[in-house]
């Protein structure tokens, strides 16, 4: 079936490579049971692959046919085909083909008996295969080894190699290579004398053998089971077995199976005491085996058939045998193979013991770098969080001693804010008592100065009629200065009553009809300086007409007084914003130089000749703190000659009905 669809597949192939892999694989499956068709296979593969030079293809066709002849001989056409292809392999440096190629190249000198040399080649083949990481073949690589043991007669080894083997073969999977593995157990049992398991394994290969058609497999595993029959003295079920085995090895031509056939049923007939028969099919063994060069085959077959003519007491014959197999001998089994081979093997073990140690260490410096690297994390790790703890203990401490700060600073805060609060109420209260003994001092001084007053003028009256001018002088000295401290404890008895009217909104006052009455009180000045008051329509405002009456009478009076013009004139204008009023007093009188802009809100600051300007310094002080108790401002803008304009703000409230009836 997988020929026929390989065969099928080769005639519809048309490239070259494809036609020789083809060839190839048919040589392969050709080789389970029909040599010289593999072979043929072989070569038309190998003719395809020169001509279009097809390195790989050359390769696996020498060697398909090396492995054919292997089987099939002539013994030197298999050297000669498994050399080239180990030489290709060579130059290929392909681990897969070398390894293919040693081990093929081993089992040629396996057959040959050269156990050193074919043993050598194995264990490369093994290396090879370890270098391509895929198991390519070491099952039988393994399978051959315990072999060459088994030949030496070390069975504990021969078995290490057969398990190698079924396992290798297991891992690689496949019914071919299962039924494989169970032929390498059966094997193995078959050495410890479990026959019966071994028979069992034997009997599971043959089926799956039969199935795919193996026949080369098919008569190696019989001949396995013939082998059990005979451990067992079942000579004539043995009997049958192996000849149909040699059958087999006849039709697919395994020239190198058939002499080892011969001498196994010529072995059966010797132990059978069938004599004439052993002695037909050794003779017959060794023939072929000569023909084949399979000197591996002789040594045993020499004994057998020396031992056997000892039965029948044909010494000269064993002798001549024995003389035969003792030549031999010495070349396959003497001492010095037997030390080449446990050199060999002990130079192998150490490699792979080596590879391994090498393996290890690599896998220990690999666990060494990565416990570092958890390591280096591990202290990293251990690193930041010491940092974290020691960071927070900083904050926490931080913090404690900030809050300890804070809670020092609050405290004294208190404190100062305590102290402040009671100094303020100390000063209220000194201010408050000041500004009662100003307003009772300058109210208990106002009764005495009317009485000297009403006196001075009572006292003039009679000096007019003496008519003496020193004594007219004095009195109107008198009478002027009478009248200053008068005027001076009115305006300090006015000051200080401001504060004693407290703080309540007051009534709605006309500005305009206020304006009027400061006008009529001013008529006369307004007369004899030839002067004039402009103003536009002034509000109403929310106050205590006393004190808007004193405010606008001051700054008016001073802007005429303090006013050197033939045409002295005032102008009030007034601007609404947002929830004020702004009011602008302007004169043209003499101005004001700037460094007193700020002090003539002092209390008693006066600028000008006291002779020529009569005043007593504290109109404007009383001004600012008329409107500082409604919570404006008042500023001024002025140079020398050059007139004054006071500002002041006074707060828009908002008049109810009753302020309003009030007002009228
Ligand atoms: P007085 O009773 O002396 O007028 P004020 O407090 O009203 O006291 O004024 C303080 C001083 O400011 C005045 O003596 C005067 O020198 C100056 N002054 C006030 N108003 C004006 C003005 N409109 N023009 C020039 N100088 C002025």
């Amino acid at each position: 079936m997988m020929i026929d669809s390989l065969e099928h597949l080769y005639t519809q192939a048309t490239d070259g490579k494809d036609r020789v892999d083809l060839l190839i694989r048919l040589s392969e499956a050709y080789h389970d049971f029909d040599y010289p068709k593999a072979i043929a296979l072989g070569y038309d593969a190998l003719a395809i692959a020169k001509t279009i030079a097809y390195q790989k293809g050359v390769f696996f066709a020498y060697n398909t046919i090396g492995l054919s002849y292997n089987a099939s001989g002539p013994i030197d056409s298999a050297y000669l085909y498994t050399k080239v292809a180990l030489d290709l392999a060579i130059v290929l440096d392909d681990p897969y083909c070398l390894a293919i190629a040693k081990n093929n190249i081993g089992t040629y000198y396996l057959n040959q008996g050269n156990y050193p040399l074919s043993l050598q080649y194995f264990q490369e083949a093994l290396v090879h295969d370890g270098e391509t990481g895929e198991f390519i073949d070491p099952m039988s690589t393994y399978a051959n080894i315990g072999i060459i043991h088994e030949e030496l007669g070390d069975e504990k080894k021969a078995i290490d190699y057969y398990l190698k083997s079924a396992e290798a073969a297991r891992l690689k999977g496949g019914e071919a290579n299962l039924a494989y593995a169970q032929l390498d157990i059966g094997y193995v049992d078959c050495m410890l004398e479990k026959y019966d398991s071994a028979l069992q394994h034997y009997q599971d290969a043959l089926v799956i053998y039969k199935k795919l058609k193996h026949q080369n497999r098919v008569a190696e595993t019989l001949y396995y089971i013939g082998e059990i029959y005979q451990y067992q003295k079942y000579f004539e079920k043995a009997l049958a077995i192996q000849k149909e085995a040699l059958q087999i090895y006849q039709q697919i031509h395994s020239v190198a199976d058939i002499p080892s056939m011969y001498g196994v049923i010529a072995n059966l007939y010797k132990e059978m005491e069938r004599y004439e028969e052993a002695i037909a099919y050794y003779k017959e063994a060794i023939k072929l085996a000569q023909d084949g060069i399979l000197t591996s085959l002789l040594p045993t077959m020499y004994k057998d058939l020396s031992m056997i003519y000892v039965d029948i007491h044909d010494y000269e014959n064993a002798y001549h045998y024995n003389v035969m197999y003792e030549a031999l001998k010495d070349t396959l089994f003497n001492e010095i193979t037997h030390d080449r081979i446990a050199k060999l093997e002990t130079t192998y073990e150490l490699k792979v013991e080596q590879a391994e140690n090498e393996k290890l260490i690599n896998e220990q410096k690999h666990q060494a770098l990565i416990l570092g690297q958890r390591t280096l994390m591990a202290i990293g790790a251990s690193l930041i969080a010491l940092l974290v703890v020691i960071i927070t203990i900083i904050l926490y401490k931080s913090n404690r001693v900030k809050a300890k700060l804070n809670r020092d600073l609050e405290q004294k805060v208190e404190e100062r804010t305590a102290a402040l609060e009671a100094a303020n109420q100390k000063l209220l209260q000194s201010n408050d008592e000041l500004e009662r003994f100003t307003y009772i001092a300058s109210h208990d001084l106002k009764e005495p100065l009317r009485n000297i007053t009403s006196f001075v003028n009572l006292m003039q009256r009679k000096l007019e009629k003496i008519a003496d001018p020193d004594l007219q002088e004095y009195m109107g000295f008198v009478t002027r200065n009478t009248k200053q401290l008068y005027g001076l404890v009115e305006d300090i008895l006015a000051h200080s009553r401001i504060g004693a009217q407290g703080q309540k909104t007051g009534k709605a006052i006309d500005l305009n009809v206020l304006l009027e009455e400061i006008k009529m009180g001013l008529r006369s000045m307004l007369e004899e300086k030839n002067a004039q008051i402009f103003s536009e329509e002034l509000p109403v405002i929310l106050g205590h007409k006393s004190e808007l009456f004193m405010v606008l009478k001051n700054l008016v009076e001073n802007g005429l007084k303090y006013n050197e013009s033939p045409n002295p004139q005032v102008r009030i204008n007034c601007k609404q914003e947002k929830d004020q009023v702004l009011f602008e007093v302007a004169d043209n009188g003499i101005g004001i130089a700037p460094v007193y802009h700020d002090r003539i809100f002092e209390m008693f600051t006066r600028l000008n000749n006291r002779s020529i300007y009569l005043g007593s310094g504290i109109g404007l002080a009383t001004c600012k703190k008329i409107i500082q108790k409604y919570q404006g401002e008042i500023w001024l803008e002025s140079k020398v000659g050059k007139g004054s304009t006071f500002f002041f703000t006074l707060p828009l409230k908002k008049i109810s009905e009753n302020q309003v009836l009030e007002m009228k």
